[in-house]
C-alpha cells in the first residue's frame, strides 16, 4: 500500500495550525514561583502539558502525565517502544517582537510565535503524525511514545524524573534541532579553575594587575574584556602601545585613565562555545597584549596561563589535551570566563567538548597538571557524555530512507559539538524541525516556522513513525 504522506498532511494542515495555535498561546515559562505539586516548574508548563495530554485522550491514545515533570501519549501494542522526544516548555521571550510572541501570527507563510521552532511546533508535528497513523489504520507492531518534557531549557528535571519511572524507549528521535539526522555529539566538560590572589606591589617601571574580567558563561566566547592596572610606568607609552596593538590586529578597545588607574577594555565578538575559534574572544586578545609588558607576579602568572595555555589553542594543543576521532572531530577548549581580583580570588570558566573515544578522568588528569602549575585547583562543575548511535542502526538507515524517499534530498547524518535532547535517550538521534538552509529562530525574537516546513515535517514524522513501528 503506498501512502501519500505530503497529501495526507495537507487534508489536516488547518488541524496542525489551529492546535499550535492554541498550545503556542501558553506563556510556558519556567517560573518557579507558581510552581506547585504536579506543577514543578510552574502553573503555565503544567498547562501547556495537560492541554496536550487531553488532545491526545480525545484522539483515542492512552496519555500518562508524571506529576507534571514530563508525559507521554502512546499508540501501538507489542514490547517494543518507540520514543519521540520533544519539549513544551520555552526560553523567555526579551523584547522587540513585531506581534506578541504569545499570541501566534501567520505573516508571509511564516507561522511566528514563541516555540514556533523550538519546540512546540515539532511537538505538535509530531502528535498529527501519530494522529494521522491511527486514523490511516496503520498497523503497528511496535509501541510508539510521544514522549513529552518540561524542562529542556532549563536543567533537564523532566527527564530525569521521568526515565527514573519510565521505561526508556529500545530507540527514538527528537524532533528538537535540524534536519536531516544528528548521530554524534561530543562530550562536555565544565571546568573552573581557582585560586587566590595576595595583594602584591607593582614591579619597579611595571605595573600591577589590579583585575581582570570577561565572559558570564562558559558555553559563549566573551565579547569584552577589561583590565584595570595601576603602578609608576609610563601611562602614555602603554596607551600608545596599546593603540598599535588594537590597530595592527584591527581590534576594537580602549585605554581609560582615572585616579591614577589605567583601564584597558577589548571589544570581541560573541560565539557560541562548541566554535571557539568563531567569533573573538576578547580576553584572550586582552591577555595577549599584557602578556608583553612588566607585571607584577601573581598578576603575570595569571596572565601567563592566559596567553601561553589558551591563546591559539582552540583544540587543546597548548594544554596538551588535543585529540580526535572520526565520529565527531576534535576536541575544543572555550575560554568563557575570567576573573582576577587583588586581594580577592582569581578564576577561569573552561568548556571543553571531546571526542566520543575521549575519557574525562584523563582530561581532568592532564587540566590538572597543567592548571596547578599556574597555582589554580582544578574542579569539574558539569559533564555530559557524548552521544552516538552508529550509522548502521536500524533507527539511522530508516530515518535516513524517509528523508530521502519524501524530500529527494541525501539523508546525511551529521555530528555536532553541541547538546540536544536525543542524549536524554540511550540510541536516540535528532530529525528535523529544521531543514538545511532555513533561518534558525530558536530563542530570538520574532521566532518563527515556516508553514509548508511544518507540513513537510508532520509527513516525514508520520512515515518514520510507522516505519520504526510496523
Ligand atoms: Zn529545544
Amino acid at each position: 500500500m503506498a501512502i501519500n504522506w505530503l497529501q495526507e498532511t495537507e487534508k489536516r494542515r488547518e488541524l496542525l495550525l489551529q492546535q499550535l495555535t492554541k498550545l503556542c498561546s501558553i506563556e510556558s515559562v519556567l517560573d518557579e514561583s507558581t510552581a506547585n505539586p504536579g506543577a514543578p516548574f510552574g502553573e503555565k508548563i503544567a498547562e501547556a502539558l495537560s492541554y496536550m495530554l487531553k488532545l491526545g485522550e480525545a484522539a483515542g491514545f492512552t496519555t500518562k502525565n508524571i506529576d507534571g515533570y514530563a508525559g507521554h501519549i502512546e499508540m501501538g501494542k507489542g514490547e517494543e517502544l518507540v520514543g519521540v522526544l520533544a519539549h513544551l516548555d520555552v526560553v523567555p521571550t526579551g523584547d522587540g517582537w513585531i506581534s506578541p510572541p504569545f499570541e501566534p501570527e501567520i505573516r508571509e507563510g511564516n507561522f511566528f510565535a514563541r516555540g514556533a521552532q523550538d519546540d512546540k511546533g515539532a511537538a505538535m508535528a509530531a502528535f498529527v503524525a501519530m494522529q494521522m497513523v491511527k486514523e490511516l489504520d496503520l498497523p503497528l507492531s511496535k509501541r510508539v511514545r510521544l514522549i513529552l518534557g518540561t524542562d529542556e531549557e532549563s536543567h533537564w528535571r523532566d527527564m530525569d524524573y521521568y526515565f527514573e519511572r519510565e521505561k526508556m524507549p529500545d530507540m527514538g528521535f527528537t524532533p528538537d534541532a535540524d534536519f536531516p539526522i544528528i548521530t554524534a555529539e561530543k562530550g562536555m566538560i565544565d571546568f573552573t579553575l581557582t585560586g587566590k590572589v595576595d595583594t602584591n606591589e607593582a614591579p619597579a617601571d611595571g605595573w600591577l594587575l589590579e583585575s581582570f574580567e570577561a565572559g558570564q558563561r562558559f558555553n559563549m566566547v566573551p565579547d569584552l574584556a577589561q583590565a584595570q592596572l595601576q603602578g609608576d610606568g609610563d601611562v602614555f607609552e602603554l596607551k600608545e602601545k596599546y593603540q598599535d596593538f588594537l590597530l595592527s590586529n584591527r581590534i576594537q578597545g580602549y585605554a581609560e585613565e582615572s585616579n591614577d588607574h589605567l583601564t584597558l577594555v577589548l571589544e570581541g565578538k560573541a560565539h557560541h562555545g562548541s566554535e571557539p575559534e568563531g567569533g573573538l574572544n576578547a580576553a584572550l586578545r586582552l591577555a595577549e597584549f599584557l602578556s608583553s609588558i612588566s607585571l607584577d607576579t601573581t598578576g603575570s602568572q595569571y596572565i601567563r596561563f592566559i596567553a601561553e595555555k589558551l591563546c591559539g589553542s582552540f583544540k587543546g594543543e597548548k594544554l596538551n589535551l588535543a585529540q580526535s576521532d572520526d565520529r565527531v572531530g576534535p576536541l575544543t577548549v572555550n575560554g568563557g570566563i575570567f576573573r582576577y581580583q587583588i586581594g580577592g580570588e582569581q578564576g577561569v570558566g573552561l568548556n571543553i567538548r571531546y571526542p566520543i573515544s575521549g575519557e574525562l578522568t584523563a582530561i581532568r588528569q592532564q587540566m590538572e597538571t597543567e592548571a596547578e602549575s599556574f597555582g589554580f585547583t582544578v574542579e569539574v562543575v558539569d559533564h555530559k557524555k557524548g552521544h552516538f548511535v552508529d550509522e548502521d542502526h536500524q533507527l539511522v538507515r530508516t530515518l535516513s530512507r524517509v528523508y530521502e524517499e519524501q524530500t529527494g534530498e541525501k539523508g546525511e547524518t551529521m555530528a555536532i559539538g553541541g547538546a540536544t535532547y536525543a542524549r536524554a535517550l540511550e540510541t536516540g538521534v535528532v530529525f528535523g524541525p529544521l531543514f538545511p538552509g532555513r533561518e534558525e529562530t530558536a530563542h530570538q525574537r520574532n521566532e518563527y516556522i515556516v508553514v509548508d516546513d511544518l507540513v513537510k515535517a508532520t509527513a516525514l514524522y508520520a512515515q518514520a513513525i510507522y516505519e520504526l513501528a510496523k
